[in-house]
């Protein structure tokens, strides 16, 4: 591993703004953006094996097997834009992940040099993930009243049509919030016995703001 190497998890709750600054973290630090929920999303749109197989626990809030998402973040993190570093969004999500994880980089000499965990209230969580609207086109997120596009409903960059995702709907997020406290909270304390845990604080803060925090975190090492 070299010095600087930066090999980053994005740690939070789901509509803790993770999507947001991965973008600006990727575009900052010219790392690849690995995100297992985008990666899942293409795969059901693409009506692969894995994307039929990964849909029914998306669609119910649950998480996709530990088997299959890691399978995927091992080829990503194989390739090459991947060797001086990388930008880990929504995995790991599990203990076991975690811990897989940390054996596929040290089998290449490499390890997670930071973890950021970004904090919001869950009252909150439940406001931002109702008014989310993504880009068809590139992905790029939104907010109703929070971030919205310039014209309604279609993206800033690209210009194609914004949609609200099938599990942010209010019950989905319900479960999404019970299974991150029960099966994705417990990696904090993980983390912090690794001595890679950075927190921001992202609660009623502006993307901006949260940026400002996240970018001191990757600069304090
Ligand atoms: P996200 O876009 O990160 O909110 O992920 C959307 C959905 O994809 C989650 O609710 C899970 O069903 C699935 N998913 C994404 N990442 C993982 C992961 N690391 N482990 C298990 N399931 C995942």
């Amino acid at each position: 591993m070299t010095e600087t190497q930066r090999n980053v998890i994005l740690l939070g709750a789901p509509g803790a703004g993770k999507g947001t600054q991965a973008e600006r973290i990727a575009a900052g630090y010219a790392v690849p953006h690995i995100s297992t929920g985008e990666m899942l999303r293409a795969a059901v749109a693409e009506g692969t094996e894995m994307g039929l197989a990964a849909q029914k626990f998306m669609e119910a809030g649950a998480l996709v097997p530990d088997d299959v998402v890691i399978g995927v973040v091992r080829e990503r993190l194989a390739r090459a834009d991947a060797q001086r570093g990388f930008l880990l969004d929504g995995f790991p999500r599990t203990i076991e992940q975690a811990e897989r994880l940390d054996v596929m980089l040290a089998d290449g000499g490499r390890g997670v040099t930071q973890v950021i965990l970004i904090d919001v209230p869950e009252d909150e969580l439940v406001e931002r993930l109702a008014g989310r609207r993504m880009c068809k086109g590139c992905g790029k997120g939104y907010h109703v009243v929070f971030d919205p596009p310039q014209k309604e409903g279609l993206c800033d960059v690209c210009g194609a049509e914004l949609y609200q995702r099938s599990d942010d709907n209010e019950a989905t997020v319900r479960k999404r919030l019970e299974v991150y406290r029960a099966q994705t909270e417990p990696l904090v304390g993980y983390y912090e016995g690794h001595g890679v845990l950075r927190t921001a604080q992202g609660g009623g803060k502006m993307p901006d703001e949260v940026f400002a925090q996240v970018e001191q975190l990757l600069e304090g090492e």
